[in-house]
């Protein structure tokens, strides 16, 4: 634990850019010490599902009641007008909100934080924000997937039209690779943007919008590793829904979506863990661990050392025109820059 005069938890939802004091984490995730792997994920998750079965059950009952009455609902006053707005509106600004509600349980599940069911709604104290970043993140996954996907699919029906191609083979090859396009699109870039509103709901670091939230998604799960497992954990988790679905549906209450937001949860932690404790002494520019470093510079790439890491990195704090002032380093003699 690092000795600040401060509570940092202050310091960061007051100046989140250049605090004053050197910046510290968030306590909590100086526990994430796992690192994160589908293992952990898993086993985090299962712990946690088998510790707060009841309230995960309550919580995701209580989301699949709202869901499937909204669809309900939809349906029955599209008959009547023959527009589903209601419907539609619901998939931007309801349904993913509550299911940000039952992930944000499962990582405090995950946590072992408290947590009740009526959780479930707690996004809604940020909505717009959340909305924000809710939707920046899905349009971006759309035109990213379905622009390539519409223009292979294109290409595809002009050699079927133009008598190229006008067996069964070609439609079914067709048919195959522009799923495995989808497939390899989505797998690239959910791992990339998913963690976007869970960022913005988070109370332990605000950051100031919905832009904001989609970059630190997308900066937090670049390190090595992380992508593709993030990608293995969703194929296993879409395949667990697909295998629930057809069990006729009992399964996603009692199994999926506990287990989904408690694996979830745990995969945020981690990440966001190791994400935050890399912040305190690692370059923001390329990662290299700068404990040792001698100047105020990256020895790696060269970009400068944030003002907020100075007091991780064994520097003292900067004058003026950029160099070191004093501290640990102070009568060694800096390198120039
Ligand atoms: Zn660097």
């Amino acid at each position: 634990m690092h000795e600040t005069p401060t509570d940092p938890n202050e310091t960061m939802r007051d100046a989140p850019r250049v605090p004053a004091q050197p910046w510290t984490p968030p306590e909590m995730r100086r526990d994430a010490a796992l690192p994160f792997t589908i293992g952990n994920a898993l086993g985090i998750g299962w712990r946690a599902m088998c510790e707060r079965y009841g309230l995960l059950l309550g919580a995701s009952a209580l989301y699949l009641l709202l869901f499937l009455g909204g669809k309900i609902a939809a349906f029955i006053t599209s008959l009547f007008t023959l527009l589903p707005l209601v419907d539609w509106a619901a998939t931007f600004l309801f349904y993913p909100i509550i299911l940000l509600g039952l992930l944000d349980i499962g990582y405090r599940c995950a946590r072992r934080e408290q947590a009740t069911a009526s959780d479930l709604f707690r996004p809604f104290g940020r909505y717009w924000p959340v909305v924000g970043a809710s939707a920046i993140a899905s349009i971006a996954i759309a035109l990213v997937v379905w622009i390539p996907a519409g223009l292979v699919g294109m290409v595809f029906l002009v050699l079927a039209v133009s008598g190229t191609g006008q067996s069964g083979a070609f439609a079914l090859t067709a048919a195959l690779f522009t799923m495995a396009l989808i497939l390899g699109l989505l797998l690239v870039l959910v791992p990339r943007l998913m963690f976007a509103p869970m960022v913005c709901l988070d109370t332990e670091y605000r950051v100031s919008g919905p832009w904001e939230s989609v970059k630190l998604s997308w900066v937090m799960t670049r390190r090595p590793g992380v992508r593709p497992r993030l990608a293995a954990l969703l194929v296993l988790g879409w395949l667990l829904g697909v295998a629930c679905v057809l069990l006729l549906l009992l399964p996603v209450l009692f199994l999926a979506l506990p287990l989904g937001a408690t694996v979830f949860g745990a995969c945020y932690w981690q990440i966001s863990g190791a994400y935050w404790t890399a912040r305190e002494h690692c370059c923001r520019v390329c990662e290299y661990d700068l404990r040792d470093a001698k100047s105020d510079r990256c020895p790696e790439c060269g970009a400068p050392v944030a003002p907020e890491q100075l007091g991780y990195t064994g520097l003292g704090p900067m004058r003026d025109d950029g160099r070191e002032s004093g501290g640990a380093l102070g009568a060694s003699g800096l390198p120039s820059a």
